[in-house]
């Protein structure tokens, strides 16, 4: 048996489409364009090409796209002042202050500062309450990709056995919160779970989100499963000097089991930034007091 590829690219592309037309329309009937400003500190290569990338992403959806570069030496004070004068500001509507940053700076101390209705990266502890409170939230780009991948290959979830591998605020709770709201039986394992394999052995959906390259082995799979593979490790290549991204899962075991498995790079993280943009224009459509646009 050989495991359907989940095609990331594509999904994400019809996302990002629907996202655009959301956005026209509201331009057209309420004036309204949603704006994201993205906020770097430092100089850190990696960063610089994923806040590119967004802006780029965010002007063709026909959104404004505004872009903040600090020094690597910003003081704590000074990033918090930017965040302060981006909530209060009404051209403003979501805004991601892109992780990491310097050591001198409290990453906490940022989420907890950008105003919740405008947190498209889903982070603030009020965002994070509220998903689990099962009240609307902006809820984290990752984690929401990752269920639309899994909605969209298995349809409706409910009453499937998900097991999620991680609990990091960032990717694994939210993803298992998620999943919970979408009625699965959810299990959540980490670097303490006892034989994690036969935990693994259980999931109707496998979601990786570790981040040790291909640790989950092809006899861990459940035959037929959905696997969704999160890690995004940088491993040496074939030839000397050249690296190649693999995910948590060993792709080529697990296909040969799956039901279907996101492929890295082209699964889960394509799907990040198309959510970036869709949460900014929930945003946009909350803080205006207009009904959300079902994207
Ligand atoms: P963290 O390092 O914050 O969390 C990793 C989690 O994995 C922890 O909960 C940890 O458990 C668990 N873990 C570590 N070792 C093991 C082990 N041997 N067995 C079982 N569980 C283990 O990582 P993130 O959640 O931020 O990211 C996870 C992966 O997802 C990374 O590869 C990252 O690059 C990728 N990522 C991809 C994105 C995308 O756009 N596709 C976006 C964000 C992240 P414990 O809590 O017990 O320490």
């Amino acid at each position: 048996m050989s495991a359907e590829i989940i095609d990331g690219k594509a999904i994400a592309a019809a996302l990002r489409q629907r996202i655009a037309k959301a956005v026209s329309q509201l331009q057209e009937n309420h004036n309204l364009t949603p704006g994201l400003a993205v906020v770097l500190v430092g100089e850190d290569a990696a960063s610089q090409v994923y806040v590119r990338n967004k802006g780029i992403a965010t002007k063709e959806a026909g959104m404004v796209s505004l872009e903040f570069r600090l020094p690597a030496d910003t003081s704590q004070e000074a990033l918090l002042e930017k965040v302060r004068e981006l909530n209060n500001d009404p051209s403003v509507h979501g805004i991601l202050v892109q992780f990491p940053v310097p050591e001198q700076i409290s990453q906490q101390a940022v989420i907890d500062t950008i105003s919740p209705d405008k947190d498209v990266d889903g982070l603030h502890p009020q965002n994070a309450g509220r998903l689990v409170s099962g009240l609307p939230a902006l809820t984290p780009c990752t984690p929401t990709g990752s269920v639309i991948l899994a909605k969209q290959t298995l349809g409706d979830l409910t009453g499937k056995h998900a097991v999620v591998i991680g609990r990091s605020n960032l990717v694994g709770k939210p993803v298992a919160q998620l999943l919970l709201n979408e009625n699965c039986t959810v299990t959540m394992a980490h670097s303490r779970t006892k034989d994690l394999a036969a935990v693994c052995r259980q999931a109707d959906i496998l979601v990786a989100a570790v981040g040790i390259a291909e640790m989950v082995q092809g006899d861990w799979i459940k035959p037929g499963a959905c696997v969704i593979d999160v890690g995004i490790n940088r491993v040496a290549g074939a030839e000397a000097g050249k690296t190649r991204l693999v995910g948590d899962v060993d792709f080529a075991a697990a296909s040969a089991i799956a039901g279907h498995i996101t492929p890295v790079p082209g699964g889960v993280g394509p799907m990040t930034i198309a959510c970036l943009l869709r949460n900014t224009v929930t945003a946009a459509c909350r803080l205006a007091g207009l009904d959300e646009i079902e994207i």
